[in-house]
This record gives structure tokens, C-alpha cells and sequence, in this order.
């Protein structure tokens, strides 16, 4: 009795363990789950059928709840094979398979139930144990065995699907269909044991219970644990980045292949006393400090015999638990060739351009002393003519050279100009300055050009602007000159408004507005967004006769963004166009500038007329080009100084050394010695040492005015020398005795 009661007790353990199992599957969504969760409810049924085979009184009872148990257990496999099928995949296989399987169960389960009639797959004795207790076996007969074939074959099928996977797979995913195939076949194996060895009835069906479980747990918990495992031991295998784990007693715990095979080092022997390890560590604690990082460059000979460098990063850690403390530390290693090379390539790409640029600009130093130097006589002589002539024919002609001269000037300028922008040379120096001046000079400067074309320039400035602003000068009046100049160029009636405004004075600072209308010929809508391009112009054709070189307005772009400005453009097509300049400027004297008023222009103005004499006036004038001292000298002619010349560098030491004079003229580009050797000799050798000095020169680079500035040049003109600026930079240095303005 106690073992039949034990038997029971099994059952019943094993029907609530199946419990919860079915419940666990109930919440996974795969059909597999829900095959394995039918198996599992036939698993019941064999139990109970098994309860009451055990509590069986009579052999016609035992004979159907025989029968109970054999279809049971029919249904346990099918649905075992199901959820095999479906486990490895196989849903095209199990939909075609489904419906035979059911109806060969189907008849195997109604030949189990005529077996109570004909006895025809089995039948029951009585056998006493040794204890004394009943209990009912069964003798098997032939169509049990089909029975047991039918059974046997589904089996078969499921584990001819595993082994398929297990071979198809990749060997990371192939421990989960390893593990089912080994619980299936404690299945099958128990079974079989049972039909040969005569078991026990409950250690069979607790066994189906079991194995459900074990299924359970493979497919929800060990199978995607050891996945993980197995993937992430992979994927640090495949990194491109070394990894070594030491335990807390410096003992490695772990190398991935990176580590092993960039490093040739064995697990075994890896501690953090070997090399490359001992001399990173060492560098590391030599900082101060427990953990770093440290590069590492080492040589390596690949398979064609070359030797590679290659480069690493070491990075020491420490490596803690969830809870933060220490179980070890690691090294990352990281390999730093390919950044290196780029770096390397990066640092020899921009010495290359470094070199390219330089050339550019000594090549532009060098154009634009080419071309300034014969422009500078042309200019000059041509000056001469201008102010000896009476000839209005003649005087014509001048006036054409001298537009195309300045035109030829204003090319270069600009080339100069975008260089130096490029080249991030263009400085912004604020000194105070006055609006009205400004205003007056680019009236002034363009009126005789607009006057030709017969427009007019109005000028309206905001009586509220402030009396002095601070900024630089000659960056805003490039600005508008372009914008001026353009508006002058592409405008054929009408004329130009330029309209200046303030904002409030907020803290010292105000904005200054300034918008220049035209009545051109406008810009087209899809051009404005290129306007400011370089080297673009607009119309190329129809505007060929128009000079420029489509850089003013990328010019004017980048200086107003220089000055943190702002530039806008607004056109009609044949209507014309609106400019506005939006610059911050500090405020240096905030007080009302009050009414703008053009002076009258002097009608007389292309008159030249001498700003200055000063005929006692010593003036020292030194340049290898004799041209140069001709036009110079002639140019000085009506101010009457007196003016020697020396050819070179030489020969003005030689002359300073005998003569005081008070101004001297000195030409930079020279052959040896230049006018910056010469300029130093005359200041420490001689009778010129406080003499003031201004350069002459066509060397108008980026740079050039700070350097005379600093080398202590009073001044600095460049060529071709204007005859009203060299005029106006000698009066205010010669002594103010000797100078009566005129
Ligand atoms: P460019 O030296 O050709 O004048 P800019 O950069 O100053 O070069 O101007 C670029 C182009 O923009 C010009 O070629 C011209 O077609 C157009 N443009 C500039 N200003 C005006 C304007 N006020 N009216 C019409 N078109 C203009």
C-alpha cells in the first residue's frame, strides 16, 4: 500500500510541476510553445490514467485505464514532434504532416479503446509483489508494436529535424537544439527502457513530466544564457580591439584572439610582468596613477618581408562587479595605425598646401611688384601730362590712361584682396572716424564716374548718427566702394541713393546701417544666391564690356563678415537693386553728427593744384629704377622741395653718411642691398638717424604695412605713387617751419 500511495504522491507532484509549466508556456507567443504546452496537458491525462492503474481492483478496470495511458502517451509524442518541427523551423513540414499524424493517432487511439473488447494490442494479468500487494501488468501483442512504431517514427522525425539544425548551424546556435535533442532523447531512451526492463508505470509518465519541464527551462532560460555567453565570447574574440582580464591576485583570466595573436601571447603566460605590459603599466604608475592609458609602436614583418610600424593604445582598468567592487583589472588595446597614417597624411597634406600657399604669395608679391612698378611710370608720367597740358584733346587722352590705370590698379588690389581673405590675413583694426568723411570721400571719389554716365549720387545720413565711430575705416569704405562702384557700372539712367542709419547707442555700441538703391538693370532672382560667389559674374556676356573680375561683392562679403556684419540684396529685374550693410561699430563720441552736407566740389577738382611748398625742404629720394626718380621728382616739382636722388642702397648710405636731410623717399624692392637693409644702416650709420623714412613700394601683400610699421618707417605708400598722397604723407612729416600750405 505505502508504494502504491508513494506512486500516487509522484503523480501528483509531477501534475502540479506540469501546472506551472503550462501556465509559464501559456505567456510565450511561439506556436512551439503552445505545441509543448499540449504535450504537457497529455502528460495529465497519462498520469491520471497511470493513478488509476495504480488503485486498479480489477483487471477490466486496469484494461481501460491501459488504454487510457497508451493514447496518451500517443498524443504526448505527436505533440512532442510538433513542437520539434516547429522548434527547428519547420512549419511548411509540420502544416503537411499535422493532419496524417492526427488521423493515424486518431486510429490507433480507437484501437486502443477496442482493445477492451477484442484484447487484440494487449492484455492484463494479476501480480502480487513481494509485499503482497495486486497490481496489473500487460502482455503485449502484434499490432502494439504498430502502436510503438507509429510512436517511434514521429520521433524519429523530430530528431532527424536536430540533428539536421545542429549540422546547418552555426556552432554558436547550435547548443539550443543540442540540449532539446538530448532531453528528447532521455525520452525516447526512458521509454524504451520501460517496454524492456518492465518498470514501473510512474517512473516512465513522472519522466514525460520531467523532460516537459527540462524543455521548458532549455528553451526560456539555458538556451539563451549559453547563447549569450557563447555570443558574447565571439564577439570579443572578433573585436578589433585587444582584451586581457587579470583576477585581483594579477592572474589573466581571459585573452581574446586580438590580444593573442597581435601581442603573440599565450593565456598562460600572459601577467602583467610581461611585455609590451610591464613597460605600459610601468609608465603609467610613473604619472602617478593607477590606471591610464599609454601608445605603444611596434614593428612587425608581414608575409612579403616588409616591416610594418604599427601603432597601439594600452588602456588599464580597473574591473569591478554590479556593486562596484574590485574583481580584477583589463587592458583594452586598441589599434591606432590607421588614425596614425591618416594623421601622418593629414600633417603632410597641410605642409604640402602650407608650401603651395606660400608660393601663391610670393608668387602674388612678386606679380604685383611686376605690375605696379611699370604701372607707376605710366601713372606718373602720365600725371605730368595731365598737369602741363592745356590741349583738351591731349587731356582726354590722359584722363583714358589714367581710368584704365586705376581700373588696371583696382584688378589687382582685388586679387590681392581675395588672397589675403583666403589666406585668413585680413586683419580688422577700429580706430574712431567720422561718418560724414567717409561719406564725403566716397561722394567725392565717384561722382566725376557717375557724372560721366550722367547719374546722380544722393547721400542721405540720419542726423542722430553718432559724431565718431569706431571701426576700421578702410575696411567700410572698400565695402561701399564696391557696392558703389557696382551700382555705377550696372545702372544706365537714374542714379544711386545711399541711405546711412544708426541704431540706439546701447552700451558704447550701435549698428550702423548703410543701403545703397540703384536705378539698374537689377539682378535676376536665381542669381542672388550666387551673387556673392567668387570669380562669378552675372550675364558674362552682355556685361563684357563692363570691367571686373566678379570678386568685388565676395570681396565685400567676407570683409562685412569679418566685421561681424550682416549683407543683404533685394533686386528687380530692370528696376534695380538694394544693398544693405548692417555693421555692430563701437561709439566713441555718441553725441549728434547733425546735418550732412557735401561740400561744393570743386569744379576745378582734376585741377592739381600743390597741396604744399617747403623750398627749403632736404629730401632724399632712392630707387634703382631711374624712371621711378623721374616721375617722383617730377611729381614734386610744384612743391619745390629739393630733391636728390641716389640709384641703390649703396649710394644713399654713402649720401647719408655726408648729409643730413629732412625726409628721405627709399624704394623697398632693390637689388642688394633692399631698402630694408639700406633703412637700417641709415638709422644706426650717419647723419640720418632721426630722419623720417616712407617706403615706397609695390609689394602690397598681407602683412607688409604692420612690417614697415614695426621696423620703424614713418610711412608707407605704394606704388604707383599718387602725387596728391606722397604731397599729403611729406607735409605732416617734414619740420612744420619749412612748410607753407598753399
Ligand atoms: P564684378 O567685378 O563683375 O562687378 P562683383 O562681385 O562686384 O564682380 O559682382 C558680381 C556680379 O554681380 C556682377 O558681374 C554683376 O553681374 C552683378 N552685380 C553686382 N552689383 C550689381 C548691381 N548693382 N546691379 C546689377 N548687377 C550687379
Amino acid at each position: 500500500m505505502l508504494t502504491k500511495a508513494t506512486f500516487i504522491l509522484i503523480d501528483f507532484l509531477a501534475i502540479v510541476d506540469i501546472f506551472f509549466t503550462v501556465n509559464a508556456l501559456g505567456r510565450m507567443k511561439e506556436d512551439y510553445a503552445r505545441y509543448l504546452s499540449y504535450a504537457l496537458k497529455a502528460a495529465v491525462v497519462a498520469i491520471l490514467a497511470n493513478m488509476l492503474i495504480a488503485i486498479s481492483f480489477h483487471p477490466a478496470f486496469a484494461e481501460i485505464s491501459y488504454a487510457l495511458y497508451f493514447a496518451s502517451i500517443n498524443w504526448i509524442v505527436l505533440f512532442l514532434a510538433g513542437f520539434g518541427l516547429l522548434y527547428t523551423e519547420h512549419q511548411t513540414i509540420t502544416r503537411a504532416l499535422t493532419k496524417p499524424a492526427v488521423v493515424l493517432i486518431g486510429l490507433d487511439t480507437l484501437s486502443l479503446a477496442g482493445n477492451v473488447i477484442f484484447h487484440h494490442v494487449y492484455s492484463v494479468y494479476e501480480k502480487t509483489d513481494l509485499a503482497g500487494i495486486v497490481y496489473y501488468q500487460t502482455v503485449f501483442k502484434i499490432p502494439y508494436y504498430i502502436h510503438l512504431a507509429i510512436d517511434y517514427t514521429m520521433l524519429f522525425v523530430v530528431l532527424l529535424a536536430l540533428l539536421y539544425r545542429i549540422r546547418k548551424n552555426y556552432s554558436m546556435y547550435r547548443i539550443k537544439y543540442v540540449l532539446i535533442l538530448a532531453v528528447l532523447l532521455l525520452v525516447v531512451l526512458m521509454n524504451l527502457a520501460y517496454m524492456t526492463l518492465e518498470l514501473a508505470l510512474d517512473a516512465s509518465v513522472v519522466f514525460y513530466a520531467v523532460a516537459g519541464t527540462l524543455i521548458y527551462f532549455c528553451i526560456q532560460i539555458f538556451v539563451p544564457r549559453s547563447l549569450m555567453n557563447v555570443a558574447i565570447g565571439r564577439a570579443i574574440d572578433d573585436m578589433n580591439e585587444g582584451l586581457i582580464l587579470f583576477d585581483l591576485s594579477h592572474k589573466c583570466i581571459y585573452a581574446n584572439a586580438f590580444s593573442k595573436v597581435r601581442l603573440r601571447l599565450d593565456t598562460s603566460e600572459i601577467g602583467l610582468d610581461r611585455e609590451p605590459l610591464a613597460t605600459i603599466l610601468k609608465s603609467i604608475r610613473e604619472r602617478g596613477t593607477e590606471y591610464g592609458q599609454e601608445p605603444y609602436v611596434t614593428r612587425i614583418e608581414n608575409e612579403n618581408g616588409q616591416v610594418l610600424e604599427m601603432h597601439y593604445n594600452f588602456r588599464y582598468n580597473e574591473l569591478t562587479d554590479v556593486k562596484g567592487r574590485s574583481i580584477g583589472s583589463y587592458f583594452l588595446i586598441e589599434d591606432t595605425t590607421e588614425n596614425f597614417r591618416h594623421m601622418e597624411e593629414i600633417r603632410i597634406a597641410k605642409e604640402n598646401a602650407d608650401a603651395a600657399n606660400q608660393a601663391k604669395s610670393s608668387f602674388l608679391a612678386s606679380m604685383s611688384h611686376e605690375i605696379r612698378t611699370p604701372l607707376n611710370s605710366v601713372l606718373g608720367l602720365n600725371e605730368m601730362i595731365l598737369r602741363s597740358t592745356e590741349d583738351p584733346q591731349l587731356k582726354e587722352y590722359a584722363e583714358n590712361i589714367r581710368a584704365s590705370g586705376d581700373a588696371l590698379l583696382g584688378l589687382i588690389s582685388d586679387i590681392l584682396d581675395f588672397s589675403k581673405i583666403e589666406a585668413k590675413r585680413m586683419e580688422v583694426k577700429p580706430a574712431p572716424y567720422s561718418m560724414h568723411h567717409l561719406l564725403r570721400d566716397c561722394y567725392n571719389n565717384f561722382i566725376q564716374m557717375a557724372g560721366e554716365k550722367g547719374l546722380y549720387i544722393r547721400i542721405d545720413c540720419d542726423e542722430t548718427i553718432p559724431a565718431s565711430l569706431v571701426g576700421d575705416v578702410k575696411l567700410i569704405r572698400q565695402i561701399l566702394n564696391n557696392i558703389i562702384s557696382n551700382g555705377i557700372k550696372y545702372t544706365k539712367v537714374g542714379g544711386l541713393s545711399l541711405r546711412v542709419t544708426t541704431s540706439a547707442v546701447e552700451e558704447n555700441t550701435c549698428d550702423l546701417r548703410m543701403e545703397i538703391s540703384d536705378t539698374g538693370i537689377g539682378i535676376p532672382e536665381e542669381e542672388i544666391g550666387h551673387l556673392f560667389d567668387a570669380f562669378r559674374r552675372i550675364n558674362e556676356k552682355e556685361n563684357a564690356t563692363i570691367q571686373g573680375t566678379g570678386l568685388g561683392l565676395t570681396i565685400t562679403k567676407e570683409l562685412v563678415t569679418l566685421m561681424d556684419g550682416t549683407i543683404t540684396v533685394h533686386s528687380t529685374l530692370g528696376k534695380g537693386s538694394t544693398f544693405r550693410v548692417t555693421l555692430p561699430q563701437k561709439v566713441a563720441d555718441a553725441a549728434a553728427s547733425g546735418e550732412f552736407r557735401l561740400h561744393e566740389v570743386d569744379s576745378a577738382k582734376n585741377q592739381y593744384h600743390e597741396l604744399f611748398h617747403a623750398p627749403d625742404a632736404q629730401i632724399l629720394l632712392v630707387d634703382d629704377v631711374s624712371m621711378n626718380l623721374k616721375v617722383v621728382k617730377a611729381l614734386l616739382k610744384k612743391t619745390q622741395v629739393q630733391v636728390e636722388t641716389a640709384g641703390g642702397g649703396l649710394e644713399a648710405m654713402e649720401k647719408c653718411r655726408q648729409k643730413k636731410y629732412d625726409l628721405i623717399l627709399l624704394d623697398h624692392r632693390m637689388p642688394e642691398p633692399d631698402g630694408i637693409e639700406t633703412f637700417k644702416v641709415i638709422r644706426t650709420d650717419g647723419l640720418n638717424t632721426e630722419t623720417p623714412v616712407i617706403m615706397l613700394t609695390a609689394n602690397v601683400v598681407s602683412g607688409a604695412e604692420e612690417e614697415y610699421e614695426q621696423l620703424g618707417f614713418a610711412g608707407y605708400l605704394s606704388k604707383p605713387v599718387r602725387g596728391e598722397e606722397l604731397e599729403k604723407a611729406m607735409a605732416g612729416l617734414l619740420p612744420k617751419k619749412m612748410v607753407t600750405y598753399v
